[in-house]
Parts: structure tokens; sequence; C-alpha cells
């Protein structure tokens, strides 16, 4: 399950684009934005948030 980003609750801060192993996240319009086809659903970005904007179905995750 690729996260998906609550774009009222992110500020654009960038942590999550910094810690993305795959470097999936970028920063467009002072949003943060998910390159689902480079996401490898490590799940690491949730927790760098600090506005909890990013949201992921850990059920799906662990099923990995
Ligand atoms: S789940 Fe992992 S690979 Fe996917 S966007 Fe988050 S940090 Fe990047
Ligand atoms: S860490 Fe959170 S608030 Fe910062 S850019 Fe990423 S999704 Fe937005």
């Amino acid at each position: 399950m690729i996260p998906t980003i609550d774009m009222d609750r992110c500020t654009g801060c960038g942590n999550c684009t910094e810690i993305c192993p795959p470097g999936a996240i970028s920063i467009k319009e002072e949003k943060a934005f998910i390159e689902s086809e480079f996401c490898e659903e490590c799940g690491f970005c949730a927790p760098s948030c600090p506005c909890e904007a990013i949201k992921i179905d850990f059920p799906t995750l662990y099923k990995k």
C-alpha cells in the first residue's frame, strides 16, 4: 500500500523527501507528492512527518 498524503495537513516541510530511501517523494506547490512507481512501501515516511499527514494502511504493509 502506497502511503497517502493529507494535503490539508502537509506543510511542505520536506522531512519525508529526505527520509524516503528511493527518493519517491517530492514537493510540488508546497505539498508532498509520492511518485507511486518509485515507492518501495517501506513505511519510513509516515513517522517522519511532524504533521501526521502521511497515512499508511499498516495491515497491508505488513503482508509483504
Ligand atoms: S513508503 Fe518508503 S518508499 Fe514509499 S514514499 Fe514512504 S518512505 Fe518513500
Ligand atoms: S513530512 Fe509531512 S508535512 Fe512535511 S512535506 Fe512530508 S507530508 Fe508534508
